[in-house]
Formats: C-alpha cells, sequence, structure tokens
C-alpha cells in the first residue's frame, strides 16, 4: 500500500479479477422485476396492471414528483403483479414483475438525431424523455444537469472508477468507445462547454489505445490520466486534480459539469442507435466463484446472476459473506441476494466476513488525516454517539460524503464510517 497524502490513499485494486474478460451478456432470465425507485424517491405512476403484455422500452411508470424519470420494460412479456420489496438502496419500493417470454419485441425506434442539427432544448428533452439517470451508482437524472442557466465551459467525463473491484466503465469505454465520442457530442451542444476532458486512472493503456484515434480527430476532447489513488472518482476530488478549482455545491458553479463514463455512453445510444433496457454490472469479490462483468436485462435479480455465473464458494456457509451493493468502500451492506438491479446499479461485491474485533479509539488522528472532506471522523462518532444533533451540525456531520476512508484507515478497526453516516443522517432529519 502507498500513502500518498492527505484525503488520498492507493488501494488494492483488485480489478484483475474482471479486468481482462469482456461482460457477459445474459437474457433469458425467468422473471424481471422493475424496481420504482429512483435515488431514495418511491414516488411513481403506475401505468401497467397484472396481466398487461409489454414490449421492451414500453414506459411502465415514471417518477412523478419534483423529477421526471421514465421506467420501460427491458423485456417483454407479460406483467405478473406490481409488489412492495427491498430494493437496492435499502428502501421498500414497489416492484413490477415481468414474465419474460424470451422474444425481446421492441416497442420503439431509434431516434437517430443529427449532433449538428439538434437544438440544445432537444438534446436536454431526449435525455430527459429516454430516462437516463448517472450510471456511476447516484441515479440522478441526466437532464438536470443540463437544463440550469450557469454558464459551463468544461465537460468532465468521469471514468475513474476509484473504487476496489469494478471495472464495468472500463469495459464499457472500450467497448462502447463511438457511442461515447457521441455522447459527449451531444453534451458538449447540450451544455454549451467548448472542450470536453475524459478522465481515467493512469496505468490503462489498452483504454488510451482504444480511444486515441478517435479523440485525436476531435480538437475539443482531449483524454487526461489521473492518480491512481482513492477516492480520486469522486468528483470534487477530480475536478481539484484535473482543474485545480473547489466548488461548494455543485461543479457548475466553477463551469464544469461531470457525467459518469457509462452514462454519456448511454446518452449516445439513445439519441442515435437506440438504448438498450439493460443494467452493466460488476460481480466481483473473494466469496464468488467467476468474478465477472454482466450486462442482464434491468430489474433482473442478483440470485438468478450468481447462479448463472458459477455461484458461491464452497466455503460460503454460516451466513459468512458480506454481500454490498457497490464497492467495498462506498457500497451498501445487502442483507441477502434477493434483490434485483436498478439500471444504476453498477457493482456487486461478495466478500468473506471477517470478525475483526473492536479495538478502543488510539486518538491516533488517521482518520482526521486522511478525511477528503477536511471532516473529524472521531469527532462525529462521539457526536454521534452522544446524540448531540448540534455538535454534529457543528462538525459539518452532513458534509460526509460516506467514502469509507475513515473505516479503512482506522488501526482500531473502529466503523467510524458506520457512525458518519448515521450522524449525517441525524443532521439532514434535523434540518
Ligand atoms: S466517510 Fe465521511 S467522515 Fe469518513 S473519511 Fe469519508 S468523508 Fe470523511
Ligand atoms: S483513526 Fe481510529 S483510532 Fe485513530 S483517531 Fe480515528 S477512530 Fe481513533
Amino acid at each position: 500500500m502507498i500513502f500518498s497524502g492527505k484525503g488520498r490513499i492507493h488501494l488494492n485494486g483488485q480489478k484483475n479479477l474482471t479486468d481482462n474478460s469482456k461482460p457477459l451478456v445474459f437474457n433469458e432470465f425467468e422473471y424481471v422485476y422493475l424496481p420504482l425507485l429512483n435515488m431514495n424517491s418511491t414516488s411513481f405512476e403506475i401505468l401497467v396492471k397484472a396481466g398487461d403484455h409489454v414490449k421492451v422500452g414500453q414506459m411502465v411508470a415514471f417518477r412523478n414528483d419534483h423529477f421526471y424519470v421514465p421506467i420501460f420494460a427491458s423485456v417483454s412479456g407479460e406483467v405478473v403483479s406490481i409488489d412492495k420489496m427491498m430494493s437496492s438502496n435499502l428502501i421498500f419500493a414497489q416492484h413490477i414483475k415481468i414474465k419474460n417470454d424470451n422474444k425481446f419485441e421492441r416497442c420503439d425506434t431509434p431516434l437517430a438525431m443529427d449532433v449538428n442539427k439538434v437544438s440544445k432544448e432537444e438534446i436536454v428533452e431526449a435525455i430527459k424523455q429516454a430516462g437516463i439517470t448517472g450510471c456511476g451508482g447516484s441515479g440522478f437524472p441526466t437532464y438536470i444537469k443540463y437544463g440550469g442557466n450557469a454558464k459551463i465551459d468544461t465537460l468532465l467525463i468521469n471514468g475513474v472508477e476509484c473504487e476496489p473491484f469494478i471495472t464495468i466503465d472500463y469495459h464499457n469505454m472500450k467497448m462502447y468507445k463511438e457511442d461515447l465520442i457521441m455522447g459527449i457530442k451531444f453534451l458538449l451542444k447540450a451544455s454549451g462547454a467548448n472542450k470536453c476532458i475524459i478522465a481515467f486512472k493512469k496505468g490503462k493503456d489498452s483504454l488510451v489505445e482504444a480511444l486515441s484515434p478517435l479523440v485525436e480527430k476531435e480538437d475539443n476532447i482531449e483524454i487526461k490520466l489521473v492518480p491512481d489513488v482513492y477516492p480520486m472518482g469522486w468528483e470534487r476530488t477530480l475536478v481539484k486534480e484535473v482543474f485545480k478549482k473547489q466548488f461548494n455545491k455543485l461543479p457548475s458553479e466553477v463551469g464544469i459539469i461531470v457525467n459518469n463514463s457509462t452514462t454519456v455512453i448511454k446518452v449516445g445510444q439513445a439519441l442515435t442507435s437506440g438504448l438498450s433496457y439493460t443494467t452493466g454490472c460488476t460481480i466481483s469479490g473473494d466469496a464468488i466463484n467467476q468474478p465477472t462483468n454482466v450486462v442482464v436485462p434491468t430489474g433482473t435479480m442478483v440470485s438468478d446472476i450468481i447462479s448463472l455465473i458459477g455461484g458461491y464458494k464452497k466455503e460460503v456457509v454460516d451466513n459468512n459473506t458480506k454481500l454490498i451493493m457497490g464497492g467495498p468502500m462506498m457500497g451498501k451492506a445487502l442483507v441477502n441476494d434477493g434483490i434485483c438491479l436498478n439500471s444504476y446499479n453498477n457493482a456487486i461485491t461478495f466478500l468473506f466476513n471477517e470478525e475483526l474485533k473492536e479495538l478502543p479509539c488510539l486518538r491516533c488522528s488517521r482518520c482526521v488525516d486522511y478525511c477528503p472532506s477536511g471532516l473529524q471522523p472521531v469527532a462525529i462518532k462521539n457526536a454521534e454517539i452522544a446524540q448531540d444533533v448540534d455538535l454534529l451540525k457543528k462538525l459539518s456531520a452532513d458534509t460526509c460524503v460516506s467514502c469509507g476512508l475513515c473505516s479503512y484507515i482506522c488501526p482500531s478497526r473502529i466503523q467510524v464510517t458506520d457512525y458518519t453516516a448515521k450522524g449525517k443522517a441525524r443532521v439532514d432529519k434535523a434540518k
């Protein structure tokens, strides 16, 4: 391990588990369960009922609060039921269960937009109607980023993928490089920016090789290689690294829009050749037989994927596996694998659950030294234990990004991040 300064650290990425093979495409699951969930919102209008026949690309529901996010059928077949289930965000949400007829009949036609002929407004509206949300795990509706009045001069494409195990963005950028460049062209026009930087980690030589011939043809797109440290993929760290700029709430304050690379690929596909209603996901970790990247219909059950790719390791008995939706640093622990993939879930990590005994705090301040948000995690932990909301506010607990570094770095194995996350929730609730 190489320590490389305050707020960032080189992690053993474990990327080799899934780096060298193409994602496997699986379609023929018996059922999909489309989650009616976007970020933490479960406010959706449902357009279908049990017994209806649906086709791929048919809108079956839409988010109907302050954001608009349509949900589309990812397979053709019959709607079986609409019931509440535990979602990947650990919130109970309605799921539309569809029995897959394996015909994959589509009901939409590609938009075939010409980037030279469409207006900014038409692009933003098309992204909104396509239901594209941040594929880096956030699910934030992409059209919102392009609807503001801030003057934008640069588009920053985030392909850093700094969490251990996750490699799906890396594969997508290589496989769909033309769609990536096309998505960038649309987003440059939508944002009014005059240049675009594609950022990813040093050492990805084959990605540089794949993208360079396309990037060299464009005078306003360039590649920027960034250090292999965590959390380089966090937009504040990335903006600081690439532009030496800091912002308060949004990168648009300093003239920048940041988008995850797979999201941009989806924009390129949706506006030209047609969107695929699939989820690309890294399934990795030391507790499964065959770590791999998969592309499956959105709404596929995690347990179905695990059975198809070779199952759990024999030693996985007595509940000694940790299932994490996302990567091991920022992901959320799941109770079981009966969870369905949302369009923006990019990874599931399965780890052997090591029982590590927590020791008393050494007051070493390592968690303070490494916090990328400049917080005092150990003080937040103590304030959370005391349930002292005023002190939590004073310590800016609400600005914690749950990066997991304070737990990772703690020599006493204290799960500091669990407390900082609770402290953050307590302040949010008090607000
Ligand atoms: S989890 Fe929060 S408090 Fe801990 S290091 Fe990350 S940002 Fe700081
Ligand atoms: S890193 Fe752990 S031991 Fe050190 S001050 Fe923070 S909580 Fe205490």
